[in-house]
């Protein structure tokens, strides 16, 4: 039989590795929780419709990327590849635009595309994603922008891009798409096959294409932020005015469009300048689509989101001081102490410290091995004679210094 292994591009994340991504979700869920974000959790499975319709049929994902597959019903279902489309199923789904004026949701979990695996890009990949519902921006834009590009320096990653566009809305777009056209119809034979094939479809998806051809076209294309209407133009300009009010430094990048069809106005990405993430270095996608949640049945309502991959983070994540990980690890001398170990383990867990023991009955010295690899802080020993005394030993593992304690009063000194 052929060994077993995980799915291409999908990956085991190791204990000895999940510290790491704690950091970065603890970090996430606080920084965000400060902005007023609470979080929704949606399934990994969704009707493929969702998807087609809400991200665009001329795109890579829904063109190449997604999982789908038929249930016993003959429905078609897709692994999400995204957390935008989920969230505004669930907003209209539970009707919460007729509840609360303005919702700020936030999201963390795995995404599936079925992409070619490459460093910071799998098909298995973790987001960490903000939607807000029914602020029509720009202020909020701002803040969003704000809480990512804080958030990243809560951790550590200031090597930072921020680059911002404006989309514009209805008229904007579709004028633009005209002179876009008229610009790229003559050069068509010359972009890839991917974009000749979308070209009357979607001529914006040119401009966001990995593919070098394409890429020496669109840099000649024309600008987006002149096709602006007056109230695009005013939004997109109080939007860069709140950023220079915050501090929070950006740049204008005329050419930058996103994967997905679904924006409007505010377009921004995140890039990660420290690492070396080549073609994978945005670490931040996001933008307005306020025409989504109409499409997909609901009242007309504004909407704003971003989601990050986390794994392009942990990339660019500086290594930390690691933490200990646990309090005590109990050590006995002789295997008959087992269930004694095994009980003071249980009363010190009942005083909330994080205790370990080895309940095998192997040797002092490969107990005490045990405990330096397990980053305990303390080693509690004990033998017949603590027993009969009513104490432990008690070595400090960081310090190498070490005393008799009262068991009685064990709690009390690793208090300190
Ligand atoms: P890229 O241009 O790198 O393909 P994208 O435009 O497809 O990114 P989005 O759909 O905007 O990406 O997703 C938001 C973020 O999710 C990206 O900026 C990236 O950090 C992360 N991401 C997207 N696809 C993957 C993947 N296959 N593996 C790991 N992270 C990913
Ligand atoms: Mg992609």
């Amino acid at each position: 039989m052929s060994k077993l292994r995980s799915v291409k591009g999908m990956n085991d994340l190791l204990p000895s590795e999940i510290g790491r991504w704690h950091r970065l979700e603890r970090a996430f869920r606080e920084a965000v929780e400060r902005y007023g974000f609470a979080e929704v959790r949606t399934p990994i499975v969704e009707p493929t419709a969702l998807f087609v319709r809400s991200i665009g049929e001329a795109t890579d994902i829904v063109e190449k990327e997604m999982y789908t597959f038929e249930d016993k019903a003959d429905k078609s279902l897709t692994l999400r590849p995204e957390g935008t489309a989920s969230c505004v199923r669930a907003y209209l789904e539970h009707s919460i635009g007729n509840v609360e004026p303005v919702s700020k949701w936030y999201y963390l979990g795995p995404m599936y595309r079925r992409e070619r695996p490459a460093k910071g890009r799998y098909r298995q990949f973790y987001q960490a994603g903000c939607e807000v519902y029914g602020d029509p921006g720009p202020y909020v834009d701002a803040e969003l922008i704000d809480l990512v590009v804080s958030y990243l320096s809560a951790l550590g990653i200031t090597e930072l891009e921020v680059q911002i566009n404006s989309l514009g809305s209805g008229d904007t777009r579709e004028r633009y798409r005209d002179s876009l056209l008229a610009y790229l119809r003559p050069l068509a034979s010359k972009l890839s096959e991917d974009s000749q094939r979308r070209l009357e479809r979607n001529p914006l998806r040119v401009l966001d294409s990995k593919a070098p051809e394409d890429q020496a076209i669109a840099a000649e294309a024309p600008s987006l932020l002149d096709h602006l209407s007056e109230d695009d133009r005013a939004h997109f300009a109080d939007l860069c005015a709140a950023l220079d009010a915050f501090g929070t430094p950006y740049r204008v990048e005329p050419k930058l469009v996103r994967g997905l069809d679904y924006y409007t106005r505010t377009l921004f990405e995140v890039k990660g300048l420290g690492a070396d993430l080549g073609a994978q270095n945005t670490l931040c996608g996001g933008g307005r689509y306020d025409g989504m949640i109409r499409e997909l049945g609901g009242a007309d309502t504004p909407a704003i989101g971003f989601a990050m991959g986390l794994e392009r983070l942990l990339l660019c994540l500086p290594d930390a001081e690691a933490e200990d990980t646990l309090d005590v690890f109990v050590i006995v001398q002789k295997p008959e102490l087992r269930l004694e170990a095994a009980k003071i383990a249980r009363t010190l867990r009942a005083e909330g410290l994080a205790v370990d023991a080895d309940l095998r009955g192997t040797s002092m010295k490969s107990q005490l091995r045990r405990a330096d690899r397990s980053r305990a802080r303390f080693a509690a020993v004990i033998g017949e004679a603590e027993l009969a005394a009513g104490k432990v030993q008690l070595k400090d593992l960081r310090a190498g210094t070490q005393e008799d304690v009262e068991r009685s009063s064990l709690v009390a000194r690793l208090a300190r």
